[in-house]
């Protein structure tokens, strides 16, 4: 087997180790022993999303995010038919709001978005920025994802479906306790830190689905995550303590 995981616009979008995410597919893969093709994305590249199994898009800095913005423009078309057609995408915070609407930073600078997802953001006045944990049932029973987030971007979803709950941090506005966004099998959410390694079974989910699109039913073997559930089962001990969550 071989996923190809398409890395978009590596040159700027990359923030608080976001790239991690893509090293942690990438391992996950060859433990199994699944060949993986890493297909770096950049602002001008004709690309029809054709062959890519897992697209992966990180977040970036106001400035950063305008020239993907336009840089998008062009792939929009190909990119949304990819997503129809069921195409797994994990965004994080800048290229998740890129997959909404619209990001308004003021009245007079607004950034497009693709509005593959039924959401826009607008600039808050205070950044919202910390450790974060998100209730996941959407990964099982009592399932957390857990990660960082640094954005003034507040993001309201509109007719679509969040990720999960905040428990502890601010989410996509610090107001509705609503994280991310899920729309087919595209994945946005807030969670840097690096997310994927922080939260393995999210890993794998997303390269269940990528595989399985391409190869019919696939089961992964499960991997040696002692390091990765400890880690996580401190930062959870860590924040949930006054919360009397069970996990
Ligand atoms: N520039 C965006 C914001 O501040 C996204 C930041 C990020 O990707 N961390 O909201």
């Amino acid at each position: 087997m071989k996923l190809v995981i398409g890395y978009m616009y590596p040159e700027l979008l990359n923030l608080y180790g976001d790239r991690g995410n893509i090293i942690a597919l990438k391992k996950r893969c060859e433990w199994r022993k699944i060949d993986v093709e890493i297909r770096e994305i950049k602002v001008g590249a004709d690309e029809n999303f054709k062959d890519i199994d897992l697209l992966f898009l990180g977040g970036g800095a106001d400035k950063d995010q305008k020239v993907v913005s336009e840089d998008l423009k062009n792939k929009k078309k190909n990119l949304i038919q990819a997503v129809e057609d069921g195409l797994t995408l994990l965004a994080i915070c800048g290229g998740y709001q890129l997959l909404g609407e619209y990001y308004e930073i003021s009245k007079e600078n607004k950034i497009e978005g693709i509005g593959i997802l039924d959401a826009y953001t607008v600039a808050g006045n205070k950044r919202l920025i910390g450790n974060i944990i998100v209730k996941a049932n959407f990964l099982g029973k009592n399932s957390f994802l857990v990660g960082f987030e640094n954005h003034s971007g507040k993001t309201f979803l509109r007719n679509c479906n969040p990720l999960g709950t905040v428990i502890i941090g601010h989410g996509n506005n610090g107001e509705d306790k609503k994280e991310g966004c899920v729309y087919k099998n595209v994945y946005g959410t807030y969670l840097h830190g690096p997310l994927l390694p922080k939260n393995p079974e999210f890993a794998d989910m997303l390269l269940k689905i990528s595989l399985s699109r391409k190869y019919g039913r696939v089961n992964l073997e499960p991997l040696e995550d002692t390091f990765e559930n400890k880690a996580k089962e401190a930062f959870l001990k860590r924040f949930l303590k006054d919360k009397k969550l069970r996990f």
